[in-house]
């Protein structure tokens, strides 16, 4: 049998062991976490949403007439209305014709990749795409062109030369880097060659464009341009699951073909309904969306200040570049001492060399809850970079 206990005991030789963190109170800010309290700097929540009063008091209401499990498959008996006004909201929101509602975002790209394209076609996916993306792609049987991040002008040579059904995949924002993908020439280069684009708006949607709907309306373009929109619900909308927009004659191909779609018993009806009328809040409410780019503003700004790297993003994702992996834990151990909770990427999340802070901000961090993170930020710079001897931050 394979030895899988030498296989822990390299990753953990190697400083890439992954533990879980037990916590005890809802998704916000200030949490306890195993027992200790920490401020917590690596939420997706980005609205503040996953704990908000109202959608809890929502789903406590929609309990009694909703019950608690979806009983079935949507194509047997599990289809309830909730659900189908959900994605009628949903795609009422992202300004498609049509909507389908998954279990989780994983489950969505794995579906709709394997779907749409098959053996003997190609799929284009950006080299930092979500794990999930490049799962469905493998999964889907198709020739997988992997191009380099945000490299145009390889992703239009390979499309160039490949015939045959072609689609393109693409994070919106790439979850990692926070930075934004070239949805304008993407969807230029798709309409040339004559392929079908997908972007998966996890981050974005919520959190930029007008109204919260997310980068492809960032950057003014819309269903015509970008047929096919993935999104997840357990980010800025403080719920979970996930879904896909686009033009009614793929969504009716989905709805047959899709088989994490088909085969897996549909989500609680009351969180459907839940979901729903917070799409409300993330679409009227400015506030949150206005108060979330002040803080990341500041935080870049100070933090550079500080001496560290910042990346190119606007978004609420900020990573810190550290470089090597160690050094990440030993940062994020030391932010935790000093009661912060930010995460260390490491490989295989990110390139060997590429490990990091991964900050993100929520609409619910106080300017109170930045001072704290920054205070911490600069009290371990000094301190790692007195026990090293050397430059502790910047180095990759
Ligand atoms: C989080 C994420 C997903 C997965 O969504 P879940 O609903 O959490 O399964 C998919 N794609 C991207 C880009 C993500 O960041």
């Amino acid at each position: 049998m394979r030895n899988f206990a030498a296989e822990l005991e390299a990753r953990r030789a190697q400083g890439l062991y992954r533990e879980r963190k037990q916590t005890q109170s809802p998704q916000r800010p200030s949490m306890q976490v195993d027992g200790q309290p920490l401020l917590n700097f690596c939420s997706n929540d980005y609205l503040g949403l996953a704990s908000n009063p109202h959608a809890v008091a929502a789903l406590i209401e929609a309990l009694p007439s909703h019950g608690i499990g979806g009983g079935a498959s949507h194509l047997i008996c599990g289809h309830h209305q909730s659900h189908h006004a959900l994605e009628e909201r949903l795609a009422r929101f992202t300004g498609r014709d049509s909507a389908l509602f998954f279990s989780t975002g994983y489950m969505a790209n794995v579906g709709v990749i394997s779907a749409l394209v098959g053996k003997g076609d190609t799929v284009f996916s950006d080299e930092l795409n979500h794990a999930s993306i490049i799962d469905g792609c493998r999964l889907s049987g198709a020739r997988i062109c992997r191009f380099a991040h945000s490299d145009m002008s390889m992703l239009e040579q390979h499309l160039a030369e490949t015939s045959g059904h072609k689609m393109v995949v693409t994070d919106g924002v790439f979850s990692m880097d926070g930075d934004l993908a070239k949805l304008g020439e993407l969807s230029r280069l798709c309409r040339k060659h004559d392929a079908l684009l997908l972007v998966d708006d996890a981050h974005g949607l919520g959190v930029i464009g007008r109204g919260g709907r997310g980068s492809v309306d960032h950057f003014g373009l819309d269903q015509d341009d970008v047929p096919l929109l993935i999104g997840t619900l357990g980010k800025a909308f403080g719920t979970a699951g996930a879904f896909v927009a686009g033009p009614q004659l793929l969504i009716d191909y989905l709805v047959q073909k899709a088989r994490t779609y088909i085969y897996t018993t549909s989500m609680p009806p009351a969180l459907a309904e839940v979901t729903r009328q917070t799409i409300d809040t993330v679409e009227k409410d400015e506030s949150r969306r206005t108060h979330l780019h002040t803080l990341v503003d500041r935080f870049r700004r100070r933090a550079q200040a500080l001496g560290y790297q910042v990346m190119p993003s606007d978004t609420p994702i900020q990573p810190l570049l550290i470089g090597d992996a160690a050094r990440a834990m030993a940062m994020s151990a030391a932010l935790e001492a000093r009661g912060i909770w930010v995460s260390a990427i490491r490989p295989p999340t990110v390139p060997p060399g590429q490990s990091r802070l991964r900050v993100t901000f929520s609409a619910a961090h106080t300017h109170e809850h930045l001072n704290q993170l920054l205070d911490a930020l600069q009290e371990i710079r000094s301190d790692i970079t007195t026990e090293s001897g050397e430059q502790a931050v910047g180095s990759a």
